[in-house]
């Protein structure tokens, strides 16, 4: 790892400038800010460290809040849950986008999206780099995952839709991630991708929060330990232009809080964050819908 004139060692993997604001510095690692709007993890783990963390956070030895989301999105998910029903909201956006419907879901996380997707008559199948998650998920909705490393897939024939819901941001190298997604897509293929929005009113809150004194422990719980790169709808517009896509639509949504573990106080202020949010289009993910051109 070299250090770089201002103590960075990542260069941004949108614009390739190296960050030089830092947001905040904590412990062992520092939020840096890009020119370009991208927010960095610096320094990065390893390749290995990544996996490690995936295989962690699986296991719930991470984030003891998404424990009831893995127990609640299994098979005996409720039919109207707004996971359930805004998975399948996108799932119809891209059977518009493309007449194709041969999809890859990288990451599964509990298989909920593949299942969905099969039961809405696509040929849908997923690839998982957590062996525990993949085994669970086959288990559960009795899916086709493959275990492994999606940049390192041989995919015959080429894919109409390959959906990628809170993963990018737990990749080492979003760029190569998303120049392996257009590698593997037919001309005219289409991109799905769902990642945490740094420009909403959580993030921009939880930012000035965490600059006063005693406020880093805000910092430190929106800054979970297995999202490296924090992207807009900006700077994930870009990316995917840069490396080949056209994009079709972005979208803003928010996530669900009934799902997460969390004090009452902190619930009750975060949904009167996401209710403004929603008002001023500063919700806390960000949706984008790209097309491979023909
Ligand atoms: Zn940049």
């Amino acid at each position: 790892m070299t250090a770089t004139r201002n103590g960075a060692t990542r260069i941004c993997p949108v614009c390739g400038a190296i960050p030089t604001r830092a947001l905040h510095v904590r412990d062992h690692r520092r939020i840096l800010r890009c020119g370009c709007g991208l927010v960095l993890i610096d320094p990065l783990p390893s390749a290995d460290a990544i996996a490690e963390r995936e295989g962690e956070a699986f296991r719930g030895e991470l984030m003891d809040e998404t424990k009831e989301m893995f127990a609640a999105y299994g098979r005996n998910y409720r039919p109207d849950d707004p996971v359930v029903t805004a998975f399948q909201q996108h799932l119809a956006t891209l059977g518009r986008l493309t007449p194709g419907r041969r999809l890859l879901d990288v990451g599964i996380g509990t298989g909920l999206l593949v299942h969905l997707a099969r039961a809405a008559g696509w040929e849908a199948s997923g690839v998982e780099i957590c062996d525990e998650a993949a085994e669970r998920a086959r288990r559960e909705f009795d899916i086709p995952v493959r275990t492994g490393d999606f940049a390192a897939l041989d995919v015959a024939g080429g894919l109409d839709v390959i959906t990628m819901a809170d993963v990018l941001e737990h990749t080492h190298d979003p760029r190569a991630f998303l120049e392996a997604a257009r590698e593997r897509l037919k001309p005219g293929g289409v991109l799905y991708v769902a990642v945490p929005n740094h420009r909403s009113l959580v993030f921009l809150t939880a930012d000035l929060l965490g600059r006063v004194p005693g406020g880093g422990v805000i910092a430190d719980r929106l800054y979970v330990p297995n999202h490296y790169t924090y992207f807009t709808p900006a700077t994930l517009t870009r990316l995917a232009r840069d490396v080949g896509f056209e994009v079709a639509a972005v979208e803003r949504e928010n996530p669900y809080l009934g799902r997460y573990q969390m004090h009452p106080v902190i619930r009750a202020g975060l949904a009167t964050l996401l209710a403004v949010s929603k008002a001023t289009g500063l919700e806390s993910r960000v949706v984008l819908f790209a097309r491979r051109p023909i």
